[in-house]
């Protein structure tokens, strides 16, 4: 089922319950964020696609995405959603599979930091529920 030797989500993994992007997996008490990769030019792609954007192949293979990568570039937002808890800090992640994940950030990483996946609350909804993602955080130790 996967291109790669990651996890393989269909068989280890299960859906994260109540997350704001349908694509997370549980996969030994951690969340792994699923993509795509391409079986005819072997593109990894996060979030997953239905047509390849490098060689337009519509052969796509569901697959795990690796859960540490390094912080490329990030930037604090005070102006934004009245949902979402402000300031927040947003950032891209460069994967070791060459995808890279925009994500929210948890904490202050610095620019070429090892960040980990995980999940938080980064908001509230009107009704006081809470509005979970995925989001990558500094790597203890
Ligand atoms: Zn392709």
């Amino acid at each position: 089922m996967t291109a790669s030797a990651g996890a393989d989500p269909a068989s280890s993994g299960s859906q994260l319950p109540g997350l704001a992007w349908p694509v997370g997996l549980c996969v030994d008490g951690a969340p792994v964020l699923l993509g795509s990769r391409c079986t005819a030019c072997s593109i990894a792609m996060f979030p997953p696609q239905a047509v390849c954007p490098a060689c337009m192949c519509e052969a796509l293979a569901e697959e795990a995405m690796p859960r540490r990568g390094q912080l490329y570039a990030s930037s604090t937002v005070h102006v934004g959603p009245a949902k979402w808890h402000k300031p927040f800090t947003i950032g891209y992640v460069d994967l070791p599979n060459g995808v890279r994940v925009f994500s929210h950030l948890v904490g202050d990483p610095a620019i070429g930091a090892e960040v980990e996946l995980d999940r938080a609350v980064v908001g509230r909804e009107a009704d006081g529920s809470a509005i979970e993602s995925f989001v990558f955080r500094a790597v203890e130790g």
